[in-house]
């Protein structure tokens, strides 16, 4: 079970006219970070991505859609995104299968040495 998704960092409504229905209040910019989960571990990852959405024509907006315009907002509220830190978190499974692993390697130990 390895999944990979993305978490919602911020959403900014914009002012911009969409490309597709011309709307001018119905852009809504979501910033995403990709986190990983497997069976032992949650990782954060540093990659980002930027999806545009027009809610009045329910388009997505994909960059080469975008007008410089367009480009100009998002690249403002880029700048101002605050990504969480790159880490990776155990899970309590991982914790017990590191110290399970060491109790058997005590336990080969003691009785190469011949204590067991
Ligand atoms: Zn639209």
């Amino acid at each position: 079970m390895n999944s990979s998704r993305f978490f919602t960092l911020k959403e900014a409504r914009i002012g911009n006219n969409c490309p597709e229905c011309y709307s001018n209040d119905s852009l809504e910019l979501t910033f995403k970070q990709k986190l990983i989960e497997t069976k032992l571990y949650k990782a954060i990852t540093d990659e980002t991505l930027c999806e545009l959405l027009c809610l009045n024509c329910e388009e997505q907006i994909f960059p080469i859609r975008w007008t410089d315009d367009i480009e100009r907002v998002v690249d403002y509220h880029k700048r101002g995104l605050k990504t969480k830190p790159k880490s990776t978190k155990l899970k309590p499974i991982a914790f017990g299968l590191v110290i399970f692993g060491v109790m058997i390697l005590i336990a080969i130990v003691l009785f190469a040495l011949g204590i067991l």
